[in-house]
């Protein structure tokens, strides 16, 4: 039994190789399937060894085998989170169509943060991408399709407010992206992965001002925190809602 949790963790970490990838072309409008993976540093192609997922950062102690200058700790750190969540999503979902509706998801949306956090914006074509995918894997599940414009609209309207008054506090990409989760979760948990990103959106920001990292004016990227409100809410929202209406006495 265990082995087929370490694989599906070494899998989901091979796919957060290739989400780095994506996150590193998407940007660049480079092909991001096609092309060999080049050094940063020193441009020399990666062989297969050198791009098996952890084990080549451990291997080589965090250096480019040709420059040796530092690989970010960005690479294996995504490839670790992202193998964390594949198996999460597993264990909460089962081997079921419902897993690999939430793993596009997760997938998406890893991608979508390490864009907003190196480039601060979300391009178009990955939303379109997730609209369509959160469609497609919707219609198959049955969804009706008043369900999926209402989740589109809960992701959409309290973030178009935001934006609208803000003035640049929120971007649009945000505002899009948070549509599309809407389309993947449907409005019960599109609303909590909403409250759960402001959450914690306030928190680490409170926290980076604190410490003096940033200034009370700065923007701070806000997809990390929607990926991470709608991560939670996709694997253990139906649980936090049950409970909170059982805590607050509504049911
Ligand atoms: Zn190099």
């Amino acid at each position: 039994m265990t082995a087929i949790w370490l694989l599906i963790f070494l899998f989901g970490a091979a796919v957060g190789s290739f989400l780095n990838v994506c996150a590193w072309r998407i940007p660049q409008k480079e092909p991001f399937i096609l092309g060999r993976s080049l050094c940063p540093q020193c441009k020399h192609p990666l062989g297969a060894r050198d791009l098996i997922p952890l084990f080549s950062f451990i291997c080589l102690q965090g250096r480019c085998r040709y420059c040796h200058e530092k690989i970010s700790l960005r690479y294996p750190l995504v490839e670790l989170i992202s193998g964390f969540l594949f198996v999460a999503v597993v264990l909460v979902h089962g081997f079921s169509f419902l897993a690999v509706v939430n793993l596009v998801l997760v997938g998406i949306l890893l991608t979508a943060a390490l864009i907003d956090l190196e480039w601060l914006y979300v391009p178009n074509r990955l939303v379109f991408f997730g609209l369509i995918c959160g469609t497609i894997l919707s219609f198959r599940f049955g969804v009706p399709i008043g369900a999926l414009v209402f989740g589109a609209f809960m992701g959409t309207v309290p973030m178009l407010a935001i934006y609208l008054v803000s003035r640049g506090g929120m971007g649009a990409g945000d505002v899009k992206l948070s549509g599309m989760i809407g389309v993947f979760l449907g409005w019960r948990l599109t609303a909590l992965a909403l409250f759960l990103s402001f959450l914690s959106g306030a928190v680490v920001g409170m926290g980076l001002v604190i410490i003096g990292k940033k200034g009370r004016k700065d923007a701070i990227p806000f997809v990390p925190f929607l990926a991470f409100g709608a991560v939670v809410a996709s694997l253990w929202g139906i649980d936090i809602i049950n409970w909170y209406l059982t805590f607050s006495g509504l049911k």
